[in-house]
């Protein structure tokens, strides 16, 4: 992988987002410490983690079937084995989307195929933009945390109360800042429409802590 010189931000942690190769393995016949605490009730998760692919073939979504590309870039299969075998994310499903998919284990298929085997509509779910788009959506949000100032998203103007340049947040992912309504327009025209949807699918990861385990995160 070259060596990125960008933030350490949420989705680029290797640990709670996995690429396929470092999932933990289905049949459990030990139980994987890398992934698993041991406690009075048995053995429950020692963090949080997720999967996150792009869809690169979904040819084979009648039988429940797609294909995905990690951030490693390997090819994995993820089969729907939920009680609609994916019908309800059908609408969703387009090639250049992400899947994730929460808790997520190495799985062998009857054709010796290896994936992901999802049975629980609820670890899984689409997020309309590239995995590309998401991981910078997840660096931009990591970068507005540092405490850098808020600038404006198109012309670069700063929040500065002494001349009256107030911004305005994008009231969809209420994250992208503006000094007025042509910034705005302008913005959007030019690729805010693309990056907003990224920002909105960001914030369900980004506004939950993955490092303290207590209950099951659901989508
Ligand atoms: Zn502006
Ligand atoms: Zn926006």
């Amino acid at each position: 992988m070259p060596i990125s010189k960008k933030p350490q931000s949420l989705l680029r942690n290797s640990f709670n987002f996995p690429t396929f190769s470092s999932l933990p393995d289905e049949p459990r016949i030990e139980i994987d410490l890398k992934y698993y605490d041991s406690g009075p009730f048995g053995f429950k998760p020692s963090q949080h983690w997720c999967f996150v692919g792009e869809i690169v073939d979904s040819i084979g979504l009648v039988r429940g079937l797609l294909r995905v590309k990690d951030k490693d870039g390997q090819v994995v299969t993820i089969g729907l084995y939920t009680d609609d075998r994916g019908q309800a994310l059908a609408p969703q499903i387009k090639i250049g989307h992400t899947v994730a998919v929460l808790y997520s284990e190495q799985h062998r298929f009857l054709d010796m195929t290896v994936g992901i085997r999802v049975g629980d509509i609820s670890n899984i779910k689409i997020i309309p933009c590239s995995l590309e788009q998401l991981l910078k959506a997840s660096d931009d949000v990591a970068t507005l945390r540092k405490g850098q100032p808020r600038r404006c998203g198109s012309c670069g103007k700063e929040e500065n109360a002494s001349d009256n340049t107030h911004l305005r947040l994008c009231s969809r992912c209420r994250h992208t800042a503006y000094c007025g309504e042509d910034c705005q327009k302008k913005a959007w025209v030019a690729g805010h429409k693309a990056d907003c949807k990224a920002l909105v699918g960001v914030r369900w990861f980004t506004e939950r802590n993955w490092r303290m385990f207590h209950d099951w995160f659901s989508f």
